[in-house]
């Protein structure tokens, strides 16, 4: 097993990096079927763009590369103990690379481990069979899609499609659902795994078990496989749309398993993933460690760029520091390119700026959403890897005053904020920016300088804040200084469609 941990390595950054042909497949259709020109098309385009660049430049193609999850199949008599060890070193080594961000936080102190070790990361599930080889699978499934899963306990009461029974109608109601909640948070258009019974626990690992299949693959019971059809063709029909700016694709795959239960209980459980479906699998040599063969990589993808990838026409710049009258002129729906300062601040530094200052003025100032994956050279100097947004929601307690304490005129994530915050940006003349969720390499490329890091030894890589400089970073208004709000009028929209699908249909 001498190039065991050589492999696991491989397979680490050609998850991370490389979307596998399936997942590929299935965006080239959103991509055909999507209206020409529309803000889902240009955030398809950015996608595409993205995909190819972190392949050419084996970075990551999200800056969330996610909890790792190894999925292990060992044949018997295999040393498990040694196999851990040297799969927790294949991720350090990933991590150290810069392949991996650092995302091991202890969850009482919030410190960072730096190594994505720690207790209970990775994630690693030792299965025996009677296979002479071993197989590992691995997902990176990022926070923002994973704090979008969702378990049902049927019977049960569900909005907008009524009362959910423990029968296929009443799981077809929760899936529908399940699609509809995450709008545009966990980066859609996205794929779901569902599974159906189990009890809480073995109900959500087996929902991500499903993400395992081969999206071209046929569920062998019957009952699954015409409700897969049916969840494809009608979730679509919700209008939630790539990065849940409206569209004609919300949902790239549907895999739905089912395991017993008590008769106490009825748990439909979802995994939802993103668009950045980054799961690959090897088989191993059990003498020598050595890859044998890949496992998602049957099949070829046609994805292009285009001329125009990205933000092209219809766009205004935006400098810092940002006068009101400048935003006051943006509505939703306008292209904005970001030059000159920004500055990242996620979790850790919403709830910090509450009771104290800033360490650099943000008056007129940009702030990111983002959580980097930075590297050092060997001169001491940052540079990013990767930099898309992360999911704004999760500032919503803190943002309207922040915007206000510090005289912010943008805020930039992804998926939308909420009421609250809404009516802070009309109170103080300030933006919402909705970046391309996922685009990690595609926002790299736009970051010209780091000028400087606050927080660092606090709060970690991913939460500290990074100073950029930036050149023609681009994001769409998706909420204004004027009290509109599309996520609110997609959500509203969804919601409707939603409504048609409470009529029972088996
Ligand atoms: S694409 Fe979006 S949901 Fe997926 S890992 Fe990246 S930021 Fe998270």
């Amino acid at each position: 097993m001498e190039h065991f941990e050589e492999s696991l390595l491989k397979l680490i950054i050609d998850t991370s990096t490389n979307l596998p042909p399936d997942v590929r497949r299935a965006v080239e259709q959103a991509q055909i079927r999507e209206e020409i020109g529309s803000r889902a098309a240009l955030a398809l385009e950015t996608i595409v763009e993205n995909v190819l660049l972190a392949e050419e430049e084996q970075g990551p193609i999200c800056q969330d590369t996610g909890m790792p999850t190894f999925e292990v199949h060992t044949p018997v008599g295999a040393n498990q103990i040694v196999m851990e060890r040297q799969i927790k070193a294949a991720v350090a080594e990933a991590t150290r690379l810069g392949k991996l961000r650092t995302n091991s936080v202890d969850s009482l102190t919030g410190k960072n481990t730096g190594d994505n070790l720690g207790p209970g990361t990775p994630v690693i599930h030792f299965h025996q069979w009677e296979n002479d080889e071993i197989d590992v699978r691995l997902i990176l499934k990022g926070g923002g899609c994973e704090n979008k899963n969702i378990q049902y306990s049927l019977p049960m009461e569900l909005p907008g499609l009524g009362k959910a029974g423990r029968d296929l109608d009443g799981i077809r109601k929760c899936i529908m659902h399940a699609v509809y909640q995450a709008q545009g948070q966990g980066c859609s258009a996205g794929f779901i795994g569902v599974s159906i019974g189990g009890d809480r626990t073995s109900g959500y690992q087996h929902a991500k078990e499903q993400l395992f299949r081969h999206l071209d693959d046929h569920n062998p019971i019957k009952e699954l496989a015409e409700l897969e059809s049916y969840i494809m063709e009608h979730a679509n029909e919700l209008g939630v749309g790539t990065m849940g700016f409206g569209g004609r694709i919300s949902l790239l795959g549907c895999k739905i398993g089912v395991q017993n239960r008590l008769p106490a209980s009825f748990f439909v459980s979802v995994a939802y993933n993103c668009w950045a479906f980054r799961r690959q699998g090897v088989r191993i040599d059990p003498r020598t460690g050595e890859i044998l063969n890949w496992i998602y990589k049957q099949g070829t993808s046609d994805l292009k760029r285009k001329e125009s990838a990205g933000f092209s026409d219809k766009v205004k710049v935006l400098r810092a520091p940002i006068s009101e009258e400048e935003i006051r002129a943006l509505h939703v729906g306008d292209v904005v390119l970001i030059s000159g300062e920004m500055h990242t601040g996620r979790d850790a530094i919403h709830k910090y700026l509450m009771d104290h200052d800033a360490p650099v003025s943000l008056e007129g100032g940009v702030l990111y959403h983002c959580g980097p994956v930075m590297m050092k050279d060997d001169e001491g100097k940052w540079h990013v890897k990767a930099a898309g947004p992360t999911t704004s929601a999760r500032e919503e307690p803190y943002q309207a005053e922040i915007i206000q304490k510090f005289g912010l005129r943008v805020v930039m994530g992804k998926g939308g904020m909420g009421a609250k915050t809404l009516a802070g940006l009309k109170a103080s003349g300030a933006l919402y920016l909705n970046a391309i969720g996922g685009a990690a390499q595609y926002y790299a490329k736009s970051v010209e300088a780091v000028d400087g890091v606050d927080y660092l030894e606090e709060f970690g890589i991913p939460e500290a804040m990074w100073h950029l400089q930036v050149d023609g970073f681009p994001a769409i208004v998706t909420m204004d200084s004027h009290g509109n709000s599309l996520h609110a009028d997609v959500d509203d929209h969804s919601f409707k469609k939603l409504e048609e699908f409470a009529d029972p249909v088996y």
